[in-house]
């Protein structure tokens, strides 16, 4: 294992013989590893995107891509488009990019066991700058004080993520008063179901299980 790899912490917690989760090895070669990453760089906005997650407790999984990895906050009651909310987030590990798609029930007994649904997913911009120079979205991370401007297919504008605490890490999400802030419904109960699949949460929970390699579960 490569030093300071951003998927250690990820990895450990997980064991891929048994969830369908994916492990974040992509198995490329080098070569085309440079070639896809150049290409969305050249080509594509930054990703975010929200799973809806029955674990211990029901939360959702807010994730923006930042340095090749999905950085990733947990917010119980989920995001409001009203700007008067202030959403709980607390950090977690960083994930693989390509965790943005999955779907799936996690086994229980395995970190995070329970259903998990894409509620929400699109791309960002970001907002945040200095003296009329953008600030690299890594930056605005460790300064505790990200603006970005999402265009989801559910959630769209802006929204201010910012640390309030350190131990234990607790930053708040809440929508910017923008033309987007709509205060008249609350968005994760008006609208449940994955924007991949049109699945509610329990639709996916009550779905036959897969293990990991696509055999179904006796
Ligand atoms: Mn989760």
């Amino acid at each position: 294992m490569k030093a300071n790899d951003p998927l250690e912490t990820y990895r450990k917690k997980r064991d891929f013989k048994k969830t369908s989760e994916p492990s974040g090895r992509r198995g490329l070669r080098p070569s085309k590893r440079s070639a896809s990453a150049t290409a969305r760089s050249l080509k594509k906005r930054p990703v975010f995107v929200i799973q809806k997650h029955d674990a211990t407790r029901l939360h959702y999984d807010f994730r923006i891509e930042a340095g090749g990895v999905l950085k990733s906050w947990a917010i119980p009651k989920g995001p409001s488009t009203n700007p008067k909310d202030k959403r709980l987030a607390m950090p977690t590990e960083d994930h693989p990019m390509e965790y943005g798609k999955f779907e799936g029930v996690i086994p229980e007994g395995e970190y995070g066991a329970g259903p998990v649904i894409v509620w929400d997913s699109g791309t960002y911009r970001n907002l945040n700058e200095k003296s009329g120079k953008e600030v690299p979205i890594e930056h605005a991370l460790r300064q505790g004080r990200v603006k970005i401007w999402l265009e989801g297919k559910k959630l769209k504008g802006g929204y201010a993520l910012t640390r309030i605490g350190t131990t234990p890490p607790r930053w708040l999400l809440v929508k910017m008063n923008d033309s987007e802030a709509d205060t008249g419904r609350e968005i994760a109960t008006a609208e449940p179901r994955s924007v991949l699949s049109r699945m509610t949460i329990e639709d996916i929970a009550q779905r036959p299980r897969r293990v990991a390699g696509g055999k179904k579960a006796a």
